[in-house]
């Protein structure tokens, strides 16, 4: 059997060792000491958090992923369909976003007259822009001539080349709200709804049209029982072993350097963060495009200021929760051109609203994201970071009238150097490089990577993207190579 080596135990890898554990022999090398990178469970005290990704959907890119290795997604895991998708408090107006369409049309409607038409517009067009695009996400897209492909041709007529996510979202109904509440998103890959390109209204119709889910235990059990499974089949998990280099030879990775062992492999994998594992794993003589000067001329995405909260209390707030900036919009346009504001927004996540195991009987665990600029933007984050929390946690008080800072048991930060120099994520942009069209499809660096033999890349670094489903995705294109 030929010997395959991953470099990560992230989603992309564990995916990746899902995928090829029936046909390889399979050895994943994870430099922490669990798995789940960014999509790690992490523990203060009795209290417990995902790391990342609280937001589960398209799920069935991950289905085929178990299906790959001979599992039934449904079986491993214990999935929850949200029935309330999200809240999104913006100054004046609060929009309870339902999986139920006709509930939100009602919404709408109640917010401005005919306005729930609009929303049903947009959803059947998704539908059909999902149609015409999944597809090409499914597949590798490592050349320009791809864009002849007849599934690319057939979706030109959806891709709206030019327009935004917002100023697509415009051609529906410009009110500011609504256009908001349907852009988001856009946050997902790190990115402002007025830069991402408009074929990335798809990610809220995966939500509306698709559902979200959450997995009980958090979104990190998925990286547990991946683990568990890959390693049923006979794959090897190597925890706390760190790969110091790849070994390339005329072209083509040989062997990987783990401490003071240098291991061959016929084929690796590589996991880690593309733009930090390419400046610092790799000779920089073997490369071309991606040389350290290169990547640092790159886009990349936002980053994110986390606040962890081990709480005596438990709070009603919806499990999933926007508190948007009063200027929305400029607070967008300051977080892409590296500037800071005390208008910020702020994503909660309240999951012991639904699900026990997060923190001992009557308490809670709280989740709370600020985007942030990455470091590109210069910031002291050892005085700025407390500035932030505290700022965070009032706004929250002060939206729910409620008490948070007298009721933490634990607490702990996450600035974007804590994502440099903890999780090996360039500049701290925790969704990778930025998904503007120069860094896309055939742009983008591509899964089976063209500066070196042998090498393949999975993660949110690579084609087709960062976020779990497109994460996973690039794991399951590995099968049109090997
Ligand atoms: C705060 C936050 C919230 C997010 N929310 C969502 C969400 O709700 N939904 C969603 O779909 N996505 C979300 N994402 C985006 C994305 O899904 C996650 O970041 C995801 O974990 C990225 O997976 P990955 O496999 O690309 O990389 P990682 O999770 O970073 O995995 C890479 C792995 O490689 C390991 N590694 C790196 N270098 C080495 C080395 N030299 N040797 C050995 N091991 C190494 C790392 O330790 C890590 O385990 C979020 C991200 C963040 C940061």
């Amino acid at each position: 059997m030929k010997k395959i080596a991953i470099i990560g135990a992230g989603p992309g890898g564990l995916a990746a060792g899902m995928v090829l554990v029936n046909d390889y022999e399979v050895h994943i090398f994870e430099k922490d000491a669990t798995v789940g990178g960014r999509s790690k469970k992490m523990s203060l005290g009795e209290y417990h958090f995902d790391v990342g990704p609280t937001f589960l959907m398209y799920l069935e890119i991950l289905k085929d992923v178990f299906k790959q290795a001979g599992f039934e997604l449904e079986k491993e895991l214990d999935l929850i369909k949200l029935e309330q998708l999200y809240t999104l408090r913006f100054k004046d107006v609060t929009f309870n976003i339902s999986s139920d369409k006709e509930e939100n049309v009602k919404m709408y409607n109640k917010y401005k007259p005919n306005l729930g038409n609009d929303y049903l517009r947009w959803l059947n067009a998704q539908e059909k822009k999902l149609q015409a695009i999944g597809p090409i996400l499914k597949k590798p897209f490592p050349n320009v001539f791809h864009f002849l492909r007849p599934d690319v041709l057939k979706a030109v007529p959806y891709v709206h080349l030019g327009q935004s996510v917002y100023r697509h979202l415009e051609t529906f109904n410009k009110d500011e709200h609504f256009i908001h509440s349907l852009s988001f998103q856009a946050k997902y890959l790190g990115m402002s709804s007025y830069q991402a390109p408009s074929i990335f209204t798809i990610l809220p119709y995966l939500e509306h049209g698709l559902g979200l889910y959450h997995v009980k235990g958090g979104l990190n059990q998925i990286n547990h029982v991946m683990a568990k499974l890959i390693e049923q089949k006979g794959g090897k998990i190597h925890l706390s072993s760190p790969v110091d280099q790849i070994i390339v030879e005329d072209g083509v990775a040989k062997a990987l350097k783990v401490g003071n062992q240098t291991l061959t492999f016929d084929e690796i994998i590589l996991n880690g963060d593309f733009a930090y594992s390419m400046a610092n794993l790799v000779d920089q003589a073997h490369l071309k495009k991606y040389k350290k000067e290169k990547l640092d001329k790159m886009r990349y995405s936002v980053s994110t200021f986390m606040v962890y909260l081990g709480l005596d209390k438990t709070y009603d707030f919806a499990h999933h929760e926007i508190l948007f900036s009063n200027d929305y919009k400029a607070y967008l346009h300051g977080l892409t051109s590296n500037q800071f504001t005390e208008d910020i927004s702020v994503y909660v996540h309240n999951p012991s609203l639904i699900d026990e195991t997060y923190a001992p009987k009557g308490h809670s665990s709280l989740f709370i994201l600020v985007p942030v600029p990455n470091l590109k933007a210069k910031k002291d984050w050892t005085t700025y970071g407390k500035t932030l929390k505290e700022t965070a946690i009032k706004m929250i008080e002060e939206k729910h009238q409620v008490n948070l800072k007298d009721h933490i048991v634990e607490s702990k930060i996450i600035d974007p150097t804590n994502w440099e120099k903890d999780y090996h994520v360039y500049q701290g942009a925790v969704f990778n490089l930025s998904h503007d069209l120069g860094q896309m499809l055939h742009k983008r660096p591509k899964n089976q990577f063209d500066e070196i033999k042998h090498l393949y890349l999975v993660g949110g670094g690579t084609h087709p993207g960062s976020g779990l489903p497109t994460i996973y995705q690039s794991a399951l294109i590995l099968k049109h190579y090997l």
